[in-house]
């Protein structure tokens, strides 16, 4: 199980109950509890952070059809 630091204890404890999340920005995180007291842990998960590629999406051209005038 995940350990996060309980800012109650003062001290790193072992998430009790955590569950796993994913945040909106796609991280995961350990969501649980201190087992000494009981205060809501989160834990972040380090690792990958993968945004999207913020690369305006080309827009589609549109048919032109272009009638053939001579
Ligand atoms: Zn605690």
């Amino acid at each position: 199980m995940a350990e996060g630091y309980c800012v109650k204890c003062k001290a790193k404890k072992e998430i009790a109950d955590g569950v796993e999340e994913v945040m909106k920005n796609g991280r995961k995180a350990i969501k649980g509890k201190c087992p000494t007291c009981g205060v809501v842990m989160f834990k972040i998960l380090g690792g990958k952070s993968t945004p999207p590629p913020a690369s305006p999406e080309p827009k589609p051209k549109p048919p032109s059809d272009k009638p053939s005038a001579d």
